[in-house]
């Protein structure tokens, strides 16, 4: 552990809780700690993760020549976090079955696109927050969709966004 204060943090904040797809196929758990769990069909995804503010990324790359990254990804409409595995791979016991070739979150849905690895078929998937057991909030108390709760005044202390 290092006393560095990790500038992604707020990211990784938001990022945390469980996700899951409408349709029952996938589960996303994210730790604030970077770790990331997937069970996808009978597969099983376990990594670290990295974040990137896609907004600022993209904003950064409007001024720049088209280099390496810009060459390399195409953000998606909404994109607001890029997400990086460091290990993509699905597992299925021992064997890699597919892997997740893009991971990003946007207007509070969490996709990811799952390659598979024998015909190269690529899935997107979309995944919201599963709400945990809901405590009535509290006079004065609000809850944001970042999954922020707690007592503020016009902005979320956590994303910053603006509530009514
Ligand atoms: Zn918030």
């Amino acid at each position: 552990m290092t006393s560095t204060v990790n500038p992604d943090l707020k990211y990784y904040k938001m990022l945390e809780g469980t996700w899951k797809a409408a349709d029952g196929s996938c589960e996303a758990v994210l730790n604030s700690g970077a770790g990331i769990e997937i069970r996808y069909a009978s597969g099983k995804l376990s990594s670290s993760y990295g974040v990137t503010d896609a907004v600022k990324l993209r904003l950064n790359q409007g001024g720049m020549m088209l280099g390496m990254m810009s060459a390399a990804y195409t953000f998606h409409d909404g994109e607001e976090i890029k997400i990086s595995l460091n290990n993509p791979a699905v597992y299925e016991g021992d064997k890699a079955v597919c892997r997740v070739s893009e991971a990003w979150y946007g207007n509070g849905e969490l996709h990811l696109e799952m390659m598979d690895l024998f015909d190269g078929h690529k899935k997107d998937i979309v995944l919201t927050r599963v709400k945990e057991d809901e405590v009535p909030l509290a006079e004065g108390e609000f809850r944001c969709s970042c999954g922020y709760r707690g007592k503020l005044s016009r902005f979320c202390p956590n994303c910053g966004r603006k509530i009514n």
